[in-house]
Parts: C-alpha cells; structure tokens; sequence
C-alpha cells in the first residue's frame, strides 16, 4: 500500500465513491472533478510513476481502462474524453500514486484544458533520438 491519499483509499481508511474493482486495480471518483464523470485509475501496486509499474500492473489497467471509458461514456453521455496520467511534481502529480484520469469533455466548455506548445520536429535530430530510444528499449 502506497503512503498516499490513494494508498489510504485502497485500505479503506479514506472512504471514496468506487467505480470499479478487481485484483489488480481499483477506480472512483475524483474529489475535485473537471467534469461530471471525472474518474481516476489507479493500480494497487504502489508505484508513483508510470515508468515504475510492473508489465503485470500495467497489461491490468490496460486491459480495463477502455472498458470504464466506456461505462463514464454510457452514464454520462459525452462521447469525448482524455485520458491524463500525470508524473512527477513537476508535470503536475500531485498524489505520489499512479492514477490515470477519464475527464469527459462536454461540448460546452468543461473538462480539461490544455496547453500544448508545439513546435517542428528537427528530421536530423529526430532520426538520433528515435535511434537512442530504441536502443534504450532492447
Ligand atoms: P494529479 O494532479 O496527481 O494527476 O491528480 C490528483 C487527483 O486526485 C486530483 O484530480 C484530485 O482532485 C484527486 N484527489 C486528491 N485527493 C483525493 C481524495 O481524497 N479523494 C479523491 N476521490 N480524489 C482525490
């Protein structure tokens, strides 16, 4: 169990509205949320980031997180969403858990905003890093 909010409410100390539950993951709903439906995913395995889960963690969430889209989907009737998953302090975690948000995005204006500064992908620069990474991946 993790020391965090979310470890606290895998153990029952902190109630929550539970969405969805099996061995590996737990889902309900966010406290604060952007939307109607906002719900959270979380995996039991205490991990606080992405990149620290377990291939069995991760294939688990995998498995169930389209089909809770889809139920956030059939409730609330909004058809459009993202899904967040936010690590580190710095891009914007503030549990020290790995959760996945679903915030629906209702056509008037609720939901999540986004500040998305793109800029162009240098080809040269591109090819080495792409390069790099699969070779961190072997
Ligand atoms: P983060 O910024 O870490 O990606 O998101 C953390 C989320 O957890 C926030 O959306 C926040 O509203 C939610 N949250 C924080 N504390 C609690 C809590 O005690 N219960 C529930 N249900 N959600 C929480």
């Amino acid at each position: 169990m993790s020391d965090t909010i979310f470890g606290k409410i895998l153990s029952g100390a902190i109630p929550c509205h539970k969405v969805y539950e099996d061995e590996q993951v737990f889902a309900f709903l966010d406290i604060s949320p952007l939307s109607t439906g906002h719900t959270l995913v979380i995996p039991k395995e205490p991990a606080q980031t992405l990149d620290a889960l377990s291939d069995e963690s991760a294939a688990a969430l995998g498995r169930v997180l389209p089909r809770i889209c889809r139920a956030v989907i059939a409730v609330t009737g909004v058809r459009e969403y993202n899904v967040l998953e936010n690590n580190g302090a710095g891009a914007h975690q503030a549990v020290a858990h790995v959760h996945f948000h679903i915030i629906p995005k209702p056509s008037h204006g609720e939901g999540l905003g986004i500040g998305w500064p793109a800029r162009a992908l240098d080809q040269k620069a591109g090819a080495e890093l792409a390069a790099k990474l699969r070779t961190a991946l072997r």
